[in-house]
């Protein structure tokens, strides 16, 4: 890949002007890099209904004019002072929460619920564009090996790290756990994969057939259409009695209800999907969460250190996150795209790889 960047460049980039506006394919001034940080050539970047929320406008760390994008991968073509651990022409990859590398967080290793969080396409402009900057980037850049591609390091970036970091470390699935997951978009697939490669029995839960019937072919054992069938009972029947842990990977009312309802005793639920909108304020049985010592535990995101886990994973064929992308798209498409990501269409992720 040719890394040398042209001396004077405005770079290409899907932008915003306002919330629920028009995404247009722009020319903006290119990043410069920061102190302790770098400047990318974006390599791919994953579309990801986090980008639709920021485009409606439901997080308030945006300021308009904006640049989405935080699934990325890329080679490193500019540093900023005081970068020790990467160089011009490394490969690279970064989880969409960027930790300080300073504060209290930081300093307990959980990066990924720092104070002063990073979060390209969101705090900062991001990935939709020809070159992306990143800061903190000794705190948070993961070195790519070789055998792993731009498109699928993009996939981890945000929902395959989130689901590992939620399966893995949170839940601390093991071998013969019965575990569910509830919705089978991009985060519901990774966990489903994660946790067959951890020796779960597991059980796909979502409305749409054809969602399903994908999620069997990465590793769901059983599957249960909630708009066919109750769910919590389902579940219960085919677990003998409830799951070991159950992830609510969409973020409703629904969903994170009924993961909480079809727990065993002393289950654990894992909260993945954001709450946004009318969803912000769910109902949970708590009386259960009593009397059966439930444990309800949140998961955003993954810290760089804790990549090396499931790099070696992927390495070895143990988990295929290339088999949950979808579609490899272009800037151009992904403009027209990211205001229907809330339209559930299709399965798997879409990657954007053409510039
Ligand atoms: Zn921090
Ligand atoms: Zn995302």
């Amino acid at each position: 890949m040719d890394t040398k960047k042209p001396k004077i460049f405005r770079m290409k980039a899907a932008l915003y002007t306002k919330f629920q506006g028009p995404v247009t394919i722009e020319t903006v001034t290119d990043p410069k890099p920061v102190i302790g940080g770098v400047v990318l050539k974006v390599g791919a970047t994953g579309l990801c209904r986090s980008d639709w929320h920021g485009w409606m406008g439901h997080d308030t760390d945006i300021q308009l004019p904006h640049i989405p994008g935080h699934e990325l991968a890329g080679t490193v073509i500019e540093l900023g002072s005081g970068i020790t651990k990467f160089k011009i022409g490394d490969r690279v990859t970064v989880p969409f929460v960027s930790g300080c590398g300073r504060c209290e967080q930081c300093n307990s290793g959980n990066q990924q619920v720092c104070d002063h969080q990073f979060q390209p396409g969101f705090t900062h402009w991001g990935s939709f564009a020809e070159y992306v900057g990143i800061h903190y980037a000794d705190t948070n850049l993961v070195h790519l090996p070789d055998e792993i591609s731009f498109e699928t390091a993009a996939s981890l970036g945000c929902r395959f790290i989130t689901s590992f970091r939620a399966v893995a470390h949170q839940a601390k699935t093991t071998g013969g756990n019965w575990l569910a997951v509830h919705g089978c978009g991009g985060v519901g697939l990774s966990a489903i994969m994660i946790a067959e490669a951890l020796g779960a029995q597991v059980i796909a839960v979502d409305i749409d057939d054809s969602k399903l019937t994908f999620a069997k072919t990465i590793g769901a054992h059983y599957t249960i259409n909630g708009g066919k069938e109750n769910v919590v009972e389902a579940v219960k029947e085919i677990s003998n009695g409830g799951v070991h842990v159950s992830v609510d990977a969409l973020g409703s009312k629904t969903t994170c209800f009924n993961s909480i309802d079809n727990l065993r005793k002393r289950g654990k639920h894992i909260q993945v999907g954001l709450m946004a909108g009318n969803d912000y304020l769910p109902e949970i049985p708590m009386h259960l969460v009593v009397a059966n010592e439930l444990e309800i535990i949140g998961s955003h995101g993954m810290q760089a250190h804790a990549y090396p886990e499931m790099m070696n994973m992927i390495k070895s064929g143990k988990l295929q996150p290339e088999k949950l992308i979808g579609e490899l798209i272009s800037l151009e498409e992904a403009t027209n795209l990211l205001p229907k990501m809330n339209e559930f269409q299709g399965v798997g992720v879409k990657v954007i790889n053409r510039f």
